[in-house]
């Protein structure tokens, strides 16, 4: 009967023991993941030992993913380019800030949402659903405006994309200025080189029937055309020098009031007394330059002004300086330039009125070489101008270029 009894309350102890541990076990199950696991005796502590090294192990291998994705988000968030991840059916998964500007989707709104809802321009949806991505695509942006977007997609994992996104904008404009400035090359070259030759297929055709001095005359014009070619050439060689970053010439301390001096005395020859010219000189400061460039560009600027400028005419030229820098400025009272224009002038080949140019000997190139070394001294163009009026050209160089330097040669 005693040992009966001893047996029962064994039992009903055994069991209370596994099933206060069960209890303990479940309860600890429901705590969050990390809450250490309670201690026990006999061979619930094994249990809860083995459990406790399991769960540790597992909760440090979702803290390594966590961070490695953490880390990888993170490298995509960096990435200069867009980048958009495509679920198997074509949802978005993720996107980086880029491609939220690049194609307009928002990282928490549309995060699900089938990419072709979002993005429906024909181009893209076709590329996405042909398959074919050896390829990229360029792609217009219909949001942003001027936005060019080269997108290239690439698949991964189970019928995942990956889709990348770079803003090309800018290489698609020199493309087009490459383009431009090919057609008015080749236009520029070919009008002088037609006259040419019409002259002389001219005089081939009938140089039994012309007078001596009419056939000089011929030769003198297709001269002039010859002209017109090589200064085009030059300037071309000259803008293409300074746009390769060939090195600057040397830079020496020059004394600006010889400089502007010569380059009066070139307009004085250019107007031949059709204008009536003076100088200004104030302040006969040294400049840190290169005299052969900034020569060519004051010499720029003062031959527009001879040549924009009716007979008749005044033009000023001058320099000065003080405290903030120096200013060397042309001004004229010739046919001036619309306000409209003037933003434009320094653009290869950019010309308010083509046959003016052209007749005077312009090639449309001479600002945009005056506006490259001007760069190259730290200095800026300034317009000031009103059509029918006149126009004042100025040239400020910062106080740093008034520097004297002793150790460089002089030159005056
Ligand atoms: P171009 O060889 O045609 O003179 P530039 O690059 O030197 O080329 O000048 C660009 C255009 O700016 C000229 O074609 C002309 O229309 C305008 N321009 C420049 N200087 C003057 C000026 N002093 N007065 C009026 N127009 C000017």
């Amino acid at each position: 009967m005693w040992a009966a009894l001893a047996v029962i309350a064994g039992l009903l102890l055994a069991g209370w023991y596994h099933l206060r541990n069960l209890y303990r076990l479940v309860q600890w199950a429901r705590e969050p993941v990390g809450t250490p696991l309670p201690r026990a005796s006999g061979t619930w502590d094994k249990v809860f030992a083995d459990m406790s090294r399991r769960s540790r192990m597992a909760y440090d291998m979702r803290e390594r993913l966590a961070v490695a994705l953490e880390r990888f988000r993170d490298a995509s968030q960096a990435m200069p380019d867009g980048v958009m991840y495509l679920a198997e059916s074509d949802t978005i998964e993720w996107v980086n800030l880029k491609a939220e500007h690049h194609f307009g989707v928002d990282h928490e709104r549309d995060i699900g949402a089938p990419v072709t809802n979002l993005v429906r321009q024909p181009g893209f949806v076709q590329y996405l659903q042909a398959q074919k991505y050896d390829e990229a695509l360029v792609l217009t942006s219909n949001r942003h405006s001027g936005l060019t977007l080269q997108v290239q997609i690439i698949p991964f994992g189970d019928g995942q994309k990956m889709v990348l996104s770079r803003d090309i904008s800018q290489l698609e404009r020199l493309e087009t200025m490459r383009r431009d400035f090919v057609a008015n090359v080749s236009h520029e070259l070919r009008t002088p080189l037609t006259v040419v030759g019409g002259f002389l297929e001219t005089l081939i055709d009938g140089l039994d029937d012309f007078e001596r001095d009419d056939i000089l005359r011929y030769l003198r014009l297709a001269h002039d055309q010859s002209d017109r070619m090589r200064y085009l050439i030059e300037d071309l060689l000259t803008l293409s020098a300074l746009e390769t970053g060939a090195p600057a010439p040397a830079e020496e301390r020059l004394s600006v009031g010889a400089l502007v001096r010569n380059v009066y005395t070139e307009m004085e020859a250019l107007s031949g007394g059709r204008h009536t010219l003076s100088l200004q000189i104030e302040g006969d400061g040294m400049l840190l330059g290169s005299y052969k460039e900034l020569h060519s560009a004051f010499a720029n600027l003062g031959s527009n002004a001879v040549r924009y400028t009716p007979d008749g005419g005044r033009i000023e030229i001058g320099w000065r300086q003080d405290d903030s820098g120096g200013e060397f400025w042309v001004r004229d009272d010739g046919i001036g330039i619309d306000a409209q224009h003037i933003p434009r002038l320094t653009e290869r080949f950019y010309r308010v009125d083509r046959g003016r140019s052209r007749e005077t000997g312009g090639t449309g190139l001479g600002l945009a070489i005056v506006k490259h070394i001007l760069t190259r001294h730290q200095a800026e163009l300034h317009v000031v101008s009103r059509l029918g009026e006149g126009s004042r050209f100025s040239v400020r160089f910062p106080r740093a270029r008034l520097m004297q330097q002793k150790a460089l040669p002089v030159r005056s």
